[in-house]
């Protein structure tokens, strides 16, 4: 008989969307006239751009006619798209060639599919909170996970040290959930215990499109030394409203080697081996964000959602409640207050305000008493929630 993966059974049985999404679900069937406000999970409300549309319709267009149609596309990614990226790049001072990048069908597919070129006995260390797929990803692969903490004197950003041992390092900056970002010293710092380990960073940028201060960087190829020991894994899901249009790109060095292996030829021998490409016309959508005009139009929504954390962050400030992100990230990482835990303090605003946010402990143990609020919502909705949140929980005259 056919065995198994009974790394399977090692994950842990919920996910934690969904059960948020049972919770609301139960709360809507009792309470079919409220309406409810959804400050929860991370997708965005804003439809694509014009630019995108066009570019999109334009795919459409060339695949209607036979001197423009595509078949098959390269695995790796369209030409056209792979330079509109390493221009991308280019104009921020950072030189990649189109051969270091892959375009792919999103950020997970990456973070899942990547692990195919390492040993299964190399083991992943994973500050936390984090994106849930990180560790779930490596256990799937019977992989060791090393989670560590990161905590708020920190800024919930982790800091490289002797006593820990791994072979892949996740980093995501800014980070989902808690929205804090590397500055380049401290990502610096991760690079070279890289370099000197051996080790590889996977480095998620899937929200680089939010910082705002020009300092920081957005790339963790901005920093000397990455070419060696990183691969950056982007997504056009938050830059550009792509999470049910599906499109991203991975970046791998050429100088990235390991016991004579080139991950980058690597992957190009995966990704020909595992994939058939992308769609031509969303790869045409995808090229459309890399224009003036499309970063133009990306930034106009990113800045809608960033007023949105504004809000956010008035209301918290208004009732005292300690957080942090909202400036650099489309998240804000906040302290339940009365010490309340976060599953208790998500019932509290479900079931007296309607409003859902997320539980820091589903992303990890030392997330709990936390609680996340992401910013893709609509202006209306967040301006309400933040109204609601203000009644709720303003300090009390006495
Ligand atoms: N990485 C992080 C940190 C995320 O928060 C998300 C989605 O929420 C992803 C990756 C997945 O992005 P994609 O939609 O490109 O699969």
């Amino acid at each position: 008989m056919i065995r198994p993966n009974t790394n399977y059974g090692n994950l842990k049985d919920s996910y934690l969307f969904y059960n948020i999404g049972q919770k609301v679900e139960a709360y809507r069937k009792a309470n079919p006239e409220k309406k409810i406000y959804r400050m929860g999970i991370g997708d965005v409300s804003l439809p694509l751009c014009s630019a995108v549309i066009q570019g999109l319709h334009q795919g459409v267009e060339d695949q209607a006619k036979r001197e423009t149609f595509h078949g098959y596309m390269p695995e790796c990614g369209a030409p056209f798209l792979r330079e509109a990226i390493a221009d991308h790049y280019r104009q921020r001072g950072v030189e990649i060639s189109p051969e270091e990048i892959f375009i792919s069908g999103g950020a997970s597919d990456e973070l899942g599919d990547i692990l195919d070129l390492f040993d299964r006995q190399s083991a992943a260390l994973v500050p936390e909170p984090a994106y849930p797929a990180y560790v779930d990803a490596n256990v799937m692969a019977g992989r060791k996970v090393y989670p560590v903490a990161t905590l708020a004197e920190n800024s919930f950003l982790p800091e490289p040290d002797e006593s820990l041992s791994a072979d892949l390092i996740y980093l995501c900056s800014p980070n989902n959930p808690t929205g804090a970002v590397f500055d380049k010293k401290r990502l610096q710092k991760w690079v070279d215990y890289a370099n000197q380990k051996g080790a590889i960073i996977l480095f998620d940028a899937a929200y680089e499109a939010f910082i705002e201060e020009p300092d920081l960087p957005r790339s963790i190829f901005e920093l000397e030394g990455a070419r060696t020991c990183a691969i950056e894994i982007c997504s056009l899901s938050k830059t550009a409203g792509f999470t049910g249009t599906r499109l991203g790109y991975t970046v791998i060095a050429k100088e990235l080697v390991r016991q004579e292996f080139s991950l980058n030829a690597m992957w190009v021998r995966n990704r020909t081996t595992k994939t058939n490409g992308v769609s031509y016309i969303i790869q045409r959508g995808g090229a459309a964000v890399f224009t003036q005009e499309g970063q133009r139009q990306i930034h106009e929504n990113i800045a809608v959602y960033k007023q949105n954390a504004r809000v956010l962050m008035q209301a918290l400030d208004q009732i005292g409640i300690w957080y942090c992100g909202g400036k650099n990230a489309p998240y804000l990482w906040l302290k339940c207050p009365d010490n309340m835990g976060s599953w208790e303090f998500f019932d509290l605003l479900l079931n007296e305000i309607q409003v859902v946010g997320t539980p820091g402990a589903g992303f990890g143990e030392c997330g709990e008493g936390y609680f996340r609020f992401s910013t893709f919502g609509s202006p209306e909705d967040t301006q309400e929630a933040a109204r609601r949140l203000v009644e709720l929980l303003k300090p009390k005259k006495s």
